[in-house]
């Protein structure tokens, strides 16, 4: 937006109130990056709806005056998915908190899409029900937000990614048409649209309402945590618990430098820090199941030489074991002012062929990296710790990161597990998919969206005009 932005923000402050658009440099500093600060773009405003209508009343003002606009929830995105080019406009879904409805007998709930997660399975734990997907960050971002990135999470070895979990989107096009895609039974006729949407990564439609499915919380849960003299031992461990046929809810993988960060922090939870890895796996179901599968999988443990196997029964244990899990994303901003949180995929069978050549990256780029991953799904997130006021750093960091991705592909792995391309990685997609099925897909996203509004240069390659309206710190890395 130039000298005439008035106009607009004139009708923006129409459509939400004069104090849900914020255009002031202050503010709009809290919007300028996601949780990966590797890339930065001041939005020209946000606007704040409470409710679906100002949403689509919004949108019709930007797509009126032709000005790019991206929904925005909690910005704990690690791709830079919630940047709007310069110019363009932020929607905040953070005023959409409300649980419109919660069906105890049909096991679902109609939310808005700035919901947390956790205040989700929170308001249905007293029904007996719980929101399965449950990603680290789940006390802080939205469902609008994990249903864009299809968000997965410790849990999602055995429950699935979001996807599976959403029924119906109440959605706003780019246009500002409101449409309903799925339906509440999860039945659906013809082209799923629903679908689509679910980790589109923002582009497809603006989610304000979403129809989820609850599940019973657990009978029984058990949570055994081995320690291993290496994170080879940890991966093997967890291909050994698969092939015998286990089904753990859980398979969650951390090393040392993530556990010595852990036990620094306000997220201590008593993980040996003499381990090479720990290895968490948690069981739940029937009563009469889960003891039996805990002793089978804890002999399986063993039999892999651990260093120690403990066994978490009751809540209170569990919790302080998990609490070390996920806040070790946050435990780790204390080894450097920046970090880059990665994200890839490769076979399970492969995993700790990747974890040595993130060894070996590491100790080329003489950056400090943490791992802590999603074993069960093959789902690795290597941790850099790095200063972004250097920008030698800054293109080391970026280097080292597609590397790591190369090697997932080659090892017949993908970009992304949960994260999503964003920003970050569509420059490597083309290394994922042909160039028939990327046109494919950007054919596809035309369909919903026409006029290329609804943020643009997310997910598949950009064009070089909006290449350029990103500030990215260093530059793209080859
Ligand atoms: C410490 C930490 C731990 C994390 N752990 C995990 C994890 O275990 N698993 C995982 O999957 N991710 C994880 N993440 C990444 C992040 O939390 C997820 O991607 C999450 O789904 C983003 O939700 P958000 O509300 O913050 O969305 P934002 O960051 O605000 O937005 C993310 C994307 O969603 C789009 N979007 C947001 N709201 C809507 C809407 N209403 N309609 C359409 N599009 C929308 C945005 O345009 C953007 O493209 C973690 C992040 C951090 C910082």
């Amino acid at each position: 937006m130039n000298g005439s932005r008035e106009p607009l923000l004139r009708a923006l402050r129409a459509a939400v109130g004069a104090r849900a658009v914020l255009d002031d440099p202050g503010s709009l500093l809290a919007y300028e990056s996601d949780a990966l600060t590797l890339f930065r773009c001041k939005p020209a405003a946000v606007v704040l709806p409470e409710n679906a209508e100002q949403v689509q009343a919004c949108v019709r003002v930007l797509h009126e005056a032709r000005v790019p606009f991206a929904a925005r929830g909690a910005g704990t995105g690690l791709s830079g998915g919630a940047l709007v080019p310069e110019g363009g406009v932020v929607i905040a879904t953070s005023r959409m908190r409300r649980i419109r409805s919660m069906d105890p007998s049909r096991r679902i709930a109609v939310v808005e899409s700035g919901v947390v997660n956790a205040e989700l399975s929170r308001a249905a734990a007293p029904h007996g029900l719980r929101y399965a997907p449950d990603p680290a960050s789940q006390t802080v971002s939205t469902l609008g937000g994990n249903i864009a990135e299809n968000a997965g999470g410790p849990m999602c070895f055995l429950h699935g990614t979001t996807g599976p979990h959403v029924h119906a989107l109440d959605v706003v096009l780019a246009d500002g048409r409101r449409e309903c895609w799925g339906s509440p039974t999860a039945a659906t006729d013809g082209f799923d649209l629903r679908g689509f949407c679910v980790g589109s990564e923002g582009t497809v439609a603006i989610v304000v309402a979403a129809t989820v499915r609850l599940i019973p919380l657990p009978e029984k849960v058990v949570t055994l945590l081995a320690a291993f003299d290496s994170i080879a031992t940890a991966c093997a461990a967890v291909s050994t618990i698969v092939a015998a046929g286990l089904r753990p809810v859980a398979l969650e993988v951390m090393d040392q430098r993530a556990i010595r960060a852990v036990e620094a922090s306000t997220y201590r939870s008593g993980l040996p820090q003499d381990a090479g890895a720990v290895l968490l796996v948690e069981l739940e179901g029937p009563a009469a199941r889960v003891p039996g599968e805990a002793a089978e999988t804890e002999a399986l443990l063993r039999a892999h030489a651990p260093l120690r196997v403990e066994r978490a029964e009751n809540a209170a244990q569990r919790l302080a074991i998990w609490k070390g899990r996920k806040g070790a994303g946050g435990a780790l901003g204390r080894l450097g002012p920046d970090s880059y949180v990665m994200d890839g995929v490769v076979p399970r069978s492969r995993l700790a062929e990747v974890m040595r050549f993130v060894e070996q990256v590491e100790a080329e780029s003489g950056l400090p990296v943490a791992n802590l991953f999603h074993a069960g799904d093959g789902n690795i997130h290597p941790h850099f710790s790095y200063d972004a006021r250097d920008p030698a750093q800054v293109a080391t960091v970026e280097r080292a990161g597609a590397r790591i991705l190369r090697k997932c592909l080659e090892l017949g792995g993908s970009l992304s597990g949960e994260h999503g391309i964003g920003l970050e990685k569509q420059h490597l997609l083309a290394e994922q998919y042909g160039a028939e099925e990327i046109a494919l897909m950007e054919r596809v996203r035309r369909a919903f969206d026409p006029s290329g509004l609804l943020n643009p240069g997310k997910g598949l390659p950009m064009r070089r005009g909006c290449a350029e309206a990103f500030h990215r710190h260093g530059r793209i890395a080859s």
